[in-house]
């Protein structure tokens, strides 16, 4: 199911400037088969790190560890970014949103000016 955010883009300098992006809000089912995906990934670098002397002491629970950790952590992440527009505070040169998981506040960088936007839900008042 895909959802319209208004969004506020901010940067140190400048008057934060609005904008808008589509997300795709994540099934429980489509979260489970990512988490398992990610812990099949590492798990299957853990197995092919058995193979190796030595160093199998610390790879393997290493790969076994980073497969749960991204697991979970793709687990938490409800909602996709789909695509957006807004516009950069400082020099107004347009954003490029890249399809991503959504972690809010969404840190991109101006492409024109190189600074740093930090996009958050714009607050009304
Ligand atoms: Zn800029």
């Amino acid at each position: 199911m895909e959802e319209r955010i208004k969004i506020q883009v901010e940067t140190i300098s400048g008057n934060p400037t609005s904008g808008e992006i589509m997300i795709t809000k994540l099934s429980k089912n489509q979260r489970m088969k990512t988490a398992f995906k990610k812990l099949f990934f590492f798990g299957g670098i853990a197995i092919f790190s058995v193979f190796l002397p030595v160093l199998h002491f610390f790879l393997v629970p290493l790969f076994l560890i980073l497969g749960i950790v991204f697991g979970v952590k793709s687990y938490r992440v409800d909602s996709c970014l789909v695509s957006g527009n807004g516009s950069c505070p400082h020099c107004k040169e347009g954003i490029n949103f890249k399809s991503n998981d959504l972690v809010w506040p969404i840190l991109v960088k101006c492409h024109k000016c190189s600074r740093d936007l930090n996009i958050s839900m714009a607050t009304y008042n």
